[in-house]
């Protein structure tokens, strides 16, 4: 086993290291400023006060509304809540009937889990494929509306391949479509997109993208885990999917996780300022080139252009990612599959699938994601490491 000291994570699209202003910002919200924020007392009053001012640093940043920003417990429960909490309150109040959504093959689970649940209640799904290099085709996605359409829900960038989608083309479009059928009373189809990997590197204010519904998360941008956000634009006609108290505008109700909140607006006043990732491109970039000339027979999976700045997806022909992980950690390296279930074990990745790999061929890939704590050496050491071990585990 390494040193502790000595091992290299290269996994940041799994999860980030909290920054120290974050846990700085954090610090005094677990027992110095404790307060409830429901409480109408002094402790209470500090508390809300910290809420409100975290939820409008991020309403600013984000050029939204402060009551636009709705704070969750992870990503994955804002979008449960953007996608269930759309869909039986349109319905209901359209008397649509079965309502139609369209999505892709290569959203997050926390998106198609609900889908799946909305399918098995009757509302009808349309996922749109993505070509070999990982991106939709809006003509599809026009394609695939229906009158029946009320939400179309597309991931801003992938989590496994790091590919781009037309977020802003998409949401242009569909402000086209919706003028149109007010004008045939048809219902307006909303427009929620997953922008928990986006968040750190592209631009993501929901007015400029001309999206109704978007998701964050707080621990893949130097935040707090257990800690997520949905942007929700004015007179979006969401229902909350958790009840009780009514914090949150009554979408999200549970006492407020203060120290979470305050450390997730830091964490996203980090990014803002720091926002381009051509540091991360450099390395990865240099990562990527020591690979193929000390490994010429490798493959990038999904597309090198319109892809994060961090992230690189690679296939090792012959070689069983398993076993490649358990060896790379084992020399010091922490990489991942892109795929990992809960429980830890190795799934066959959709999104691979998706982009036309074989099973087979999806067992043979890796992801690995830069950060903004990643060194040159790092870097240097890591193509060291890969060649080596790749060399052990060649058949
Ligand atoms: N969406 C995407 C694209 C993700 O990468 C993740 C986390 O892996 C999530 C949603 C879920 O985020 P959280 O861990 O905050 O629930």
């Amino acid at each position: 086993m390494v040193n502790k000291n000595k091992r290299i994570y290269l996994d940041y699209a799994a999860t980030t290291p909290v920054d120290k202003g974050v846990l700085g910002a954090m610090a005094p919200y677990f027992s110095d400023k404790f307060g409830n924020p429901s409480s109408i007392h002094s402790f209470g009053q500090e508390a809300i006060a910290a809420v409100d001012s975290a939820r409008e640093k991020i309403a600013k940043l984000l050029d939204c509304k402060f009551e636009e920003i709705i704070f969750t417990g992870s990503a994955t429960e804002a979008n449960n809540l953007a996608i269930k909490g759309l869909i039986p309150n349109s319905c209901g109040r359209k008397s649509l009937g079965r309502t139609h959504i369209v999505s892709t093959n290569i959203e997050h689970e926390s998106v198609l889990e609900p889908l799946k649940e909305l399918k098995k209640l009757g509302h009808e799904i349309t996922y749109l494929k993505v070509d070999k290099n990982g991106f939709i085709k809006i003509s599809n996605l026009e394609r695939a509306i229906k009158n029946n359409t009320i939400l179309v829900s597309v991931i801003y960038a992938n989590n496994e391949i790091g590919t781009i989608q037309p977020i802003k083309k998409i949401g242009r479009l569909l402000e086209k479509i919706n003028k149109k059928r007010q004008e045939n009373n048809l219902p307006r189809i909303y427009f929620h997109t997953d922008a928990v990997q986006a968040l750190q590197f592209l631009e993501c204010r929901p007015d400029w993208l001309k999206v109704d519904l978007m998701t964050f998360s707080g621990h893949k941008i130097y935040g707090p885990k257990g800690i997520g956000a949905l942007y929700v634009r004015k007179g979006t006609p969401l229902r909350p999917i958790i009840l009780g108290g009514g914090q949150e505008f009554g979408l999200r109700s549970g006492t407020e996780n203060v120290p979470y909140i305050v450390g997730f607006a830091k964490a996203v006043e980090l990014v803002f300022s720091a926002k381009g990732g051509s540091a991360i491109k450099n390395l990865r970039d240099k990562l990527w080139g020591y690979i193929i000339k000390n490994k010429g027979d490798v493959r990038l999976n999904g597309s090198f252009n319109n892809r994060l700045p961090n992230n690189l997806n690679i296939r090792f022909p012959g070689i069983s990612n398993e076993s490649l992980l358990i060896a790379l950690d084992r020399g010091g390296l922490a990489v991942s599959a892109g795929s990992a279930c809960s429980s830890g074990a190795m799934s066959t990745s959709h999104v691979l699938r998706a982009i036309g790999l074989t099973e087979c061929q999806s067992k043979e890939s890796i992801r690995i994601t830069i950060g903004k704590n990643t060194t040159e050496k790092e870097i240097r050491i890591a193509a060291e490491i890969i060649t080596k071990i790749i060399k052990t585990l060649k058949i």
